[in-house]
């Protein structure tokens, strides 16, 4: 029985964007749920909820990210395959509307794992992956300031055939120094996935995610047998406690078990197939 959980970011998702910002994730899972309703793989399925999200306004990877010191947006994205543990990152991007277009590109196409900047992004030119106007991400001024901080989207699939996938895109932490890259490219602390275990997908502190390596850590408690959602309140919560950081994590193992936990104020989320269809913006 495949399973789909994505995640739109964990901070304190102010009242009014909490229904808009959950109707994202469905919309996400749905899509994400017609791939592998269609026998499609897990990568599919990843990819194909993180560009739902990239689109939606209130959800901040892609459409809606948020500038550095100096203003510019720079976009961070990665993708797991937990079969052959083969990975795609991309950091520091220039605009582009689909930053797990290059991830996934860099996957399929390149023998590197990480990729930064321009370059980075000339390297998807010949898989569709293009430069967009700054302008084509923004949002309406009256919007943009309220929305920002819900920086980052993520997913986690297991298919039909067994299979495991993780992505993630951010459009960063505003206000963030312009040279910072966080988590989310750094492959097993925002994500990672392992067909043998199990798929994590992180949000929040990228400092905090990075210091405790947040998504191969829940990995390893999985592998020892624990319950997603157990594993995913003891990490978030032992990193909170080691960094004072705050963040969020959704988990998938094996057999289709979730988890999902957050120690910000909210964490928008949705789930289709497993334990049935569920969504929401706290734990
Ligand atoms: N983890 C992301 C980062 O630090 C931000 C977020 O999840 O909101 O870049």
């Amino acid at each position: 029985m495949p399973v789909v959980l994505v995640h739109g970011g964990a901070w304190a998702i102010p009242a009014r964007w909490r229904a808009d910002t959950v109707a994202g994730c469905e919309a996400a899972a749905d899509v994400a749920w017609a791939v592998l309703a269609a026998g499609g793989s897990a990568v599919d399925a990843v990819v194909a909820a993180v560009r739902s999200m990239e689109d939606h306004p209130t959800l901040s990877a892609g459409v809606g990210a948020a500038p550095d010191a100096h203003g510019e947006l720079r976009l961070d994205a990665a993708l797991v395959r937990g079969t052959d543990l083969a990975c795609g990152a991309a950091a520091w991007l220039p605009p582009t509307r689909h930053p797990i277009d290059l991830a996934r590109a860099i996957l399929d196409h390149s023998p590197h794992v990480l990729l930064v900047g321009p370059d980075a992004l000339a390297f998807g030119a010949p898989y569709g992956v293009s430069p967009c106007a700054p302008e084509e991400l923004a949002l309406p001024p009256d919007v943009a300031g309220i929305v920002w901080g819900c920086d980052t989207v993520g997913a986690v699939a297991l298919d039909d055939a067994g299979r495991l996938a993780s992505a993630l895109s951010t459009g960063g932490t505003p206000g963030r120094h312009p040279a910072r890259v966080g988590d989310v490219p750094l492959i097993g602390c925002g994500t990672y996935a392992d067909d043998a275990v199990g798929a994590a997908a992180a949000t929040g502190s990228g400092e905090g995610i990075i210091r405790v390596v947040l998504a191969r850590s829940c990995l390893a408690d999985l592998e020892a047998g624990q319950h997603p959602q157990a594993v995913a309140e003891a990490r978030v919560q032992a990193m909170t406690a080691r960094t004072g950081l705050t963040g969020g994590v959704i988990l998938l193992d094996r057999h289709g078990q979730t988890g999902l936990f957050h120690t910000t104020p909210a964490m928008c989320w949705a789930r289709r197939g497993g334990a049935g269809s569920a969504s929401g913006w706290a734990a």
